[in-house]
């Protein structure tokens, strides 16, 4: 269980939010301002912030200014507009964790949010930030995925699905633990989905990045 907290001023969007993370056995409190929610985030009292960037009382950019400067490494992902690259590169730059273009499944936000959860368990100074294995280089911050020099083209699937091999690199993971970590519980158990989703990841880092771990899983190698 995770203390979560929503600054969202759309209505029907923090129930969404907080209804699914409740049900996925978060502890979550919602607001609509910005100040309220730099004041909540200030508190100690929360493992996450979802934040949104167009927000009455300070945007949500002046937020994670104000959080980043006052010195807190909450883990926050910005919630952006889908075709905003620029919103998307203020909020990284900003200090976001992550980010999450709008209109989204609420898998796929629980995803980022677990992910985020695992890698700093208590909200603290906990993750590094490129995660490095089998010659693939991970920018969880600025999600760029690099071999050598070149730079690699992810999808946002791919990016988390390779995020948390890398993070586990050494160990096999099973199908089912990777749906539930990366595509979350919008799943289908009989589904061949993470196979698909290994076979694009070979194609991009090679055939021999991630092994087959036969009647186990994968296992991203070091
Ligand atoms: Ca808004």
């Amino acid at each position: 269980m995770a203390r979560i907290l929503i600054v969202e001023d759309e209505e029907r969007i923090a129930s969404f939010v907080s209804k699914g993370l409740a049900a996925d056995g978060h502890r979550t409190t919602a607001v609509a301002d910005g100040r309220v929610g730099l004041d909540h985030a200030l508190s100690g009292d929360f493992d996450l912030m979802v934040l949104d960037i167009g927000l009455p009382g300070m945007d949500g950019f002046e937020v994670l200014d104000q959080l980043r400067s006052q010195g807190s490494r909450l883990p926050v992902i910005v919630l952006t507009a889908r075709d905003s690259v620029t919103d998307t590169v203020s909020a990284l730059e900003g200090g976001a964790d992550d980010y999450m273009p709008k209109p989204f499944r609420f898998a796929e936000l629980l995803a980022r949010i677990r992910l985020r959860l695992r890698t700093a368990p208590d909200g603290g100074p906990a993750r590094d930030d490129v995660l490095e294995a089998g010659g693939v280089r991970l920018d969880v911050r600025t999600r760029r995925a690099k071999i050598g020099e070149r730079e690699l083209e992810l999808s946002a699937r791919e990016f988390a699905l390779a995020e948390t091999l890398m993070v586990n690199a050494g160990q096999v993971l099973s199908r089912e633990q990777l749906l539930d970590k990366v595509w979350g519980f919008d799943f289908d158990p009989g589904s061949n989905v993470v196979d698909v989703y290994v076979g694009y990841l070979r194609k991009k880092f090679g055939p021999d990045v991630i092994a087959t771990v036969r009647g186990m899983g994968y296992r991203f190698n070091n």
